[in-house]
């Protein structure tokens, strides 16, 4: 890789990183992995930090969440780290003795698959889309020098497993009795995310694709449309919990609220933009008219937003 291309995935995983920083809070470097019920057979491991990698995180940022059936444990997304993945793995002891035999990826992001290498002598299949698979492929080495960097080492050693199956597609499968959908968001976080909808417990998981206490995640190379008409597509489902990859369980009113909220702001920047206006007019008349309606509903809103209005003039 040329150091021009290094340089802008370096940029790149430092602006995806950035945009959790504003509500991060530091987790204790020895807080426990602790398992949450949400329903009979499924549960999370909620991170308490949410923000960058940092030595007192070591690189622990994201939630992972797990099904246990009659033949194994399915595990959504896998942490930051081999380490990381070995203290999951640890945690998911203390509910089942079923080893991990199926992981899914929910996308590329390094937070959300580092983990992989602590559950090789167990899974059977490592799941993922295609292009979060080629995103991985170009992006796994420079984002586990820059998790090494920021986490002054803590972060541990971590061999790189790429998953082993490519899925289609509304796919549904049978994990040992439990119904699975897949869903593709149309790359409305990044490049080929996946959701998993449990139809009987009526349980969506859906990595950065959903969000609870925070902003919805838009990133660079996510597709801001295709994120609003995904949250529409889970809303119909109407799930009764929605399980994210960063902050705790939440319900269909944050899906309603995220999609609301995304299309006004898209809708005014698209208008805006196309009248020749700047980001800061617009984003002056949007604080006026949404900051009332969203700064409770929102942890970060406020800090937040700016980001959004910039974004989304960059991708139009
Ligand atoms: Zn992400």
């Amino acid at each position: 890789m040329n150091k021009k291309n290094t340089t802008k995935i370096i940029s790149l995983i430092f602006s995806l990183l950035v945009l959790v920083t504003h509500s991060s809070y530091a987790a204790n470097a020895n807080s426990d992995f602790v398992v949450t019920t949400i329903t009979q057979n499924v549960y999370s491991i909620v991170s308490p930090s949410k923000g960058l990698p940092t030595p007192e995180n070591k690189g622990w940022n994201s939630n992972v969440h797990f099904v246990v059936t009659e033949k194994g444990v399915l595990l959504f997304d896998s942490g930051s780290s081999e380490s990381i993945g070995n203290k999951i793995k640890k945690a998911i002891k203390s509910v089942t003795d079923q080893p991990v035999r199926w992981i899914i990826n929910s996308h590329s992001h390094a937070d959300h698959w580092f983990g992989n290498a602590a559950f090789t002598n167990t899974a059977f299949e490592i799941i993922t889309s295609n292009k979060a698979l080629v995103t991985m492929k170009e992006h796994g080495q420079p984002s586990l020098e820059f998790y090494s960097k920021v986490t002054k080492g803590t972060i541990g050693s971590t061999q790189l497993v790429y998953p082993t199956v490519i899925l289609l597609q509304g796919i549904k499968r049978n994990f040992g009795g439990i119904d699975v959908e897949f869903i593709l968001s149309n790359d409305g976080h990044s490049p080929g995310d996946i959701l998993i909808w449990l139809p009987k417990q009526k349980i969506i998981i859906g990595g950065d694709v959903l969000s609870s206490d925070w902003m919805p995640m838009i990133t660079g190379h996510g597709n801001v449309p295709n994120l609003i008409s995904m949250l529409n597509t889970v809303a119909k489902l109407n799930p009764t919990i929605v399980l994210t990859g960063h902050g705790k369980a939440t319900n269909v009113e944050s899906v309603i609220r995220d999609a609301d909220l995304l299309s006004s702001v898209w809708k005014q920047v698209k208008s805006d933009y196309e009248k020749g206006k700047k980001p800061n007019e617009t984003l002056k008349d949007i604080e006026a008219k949404l900051t009332l309606k969203y700064k409770l509903l929102y942890n970060d809103f406020s800090s937040e937003i700016e980001r959004h209005v910039n974004l989304m003039y960059k991708l139009q």
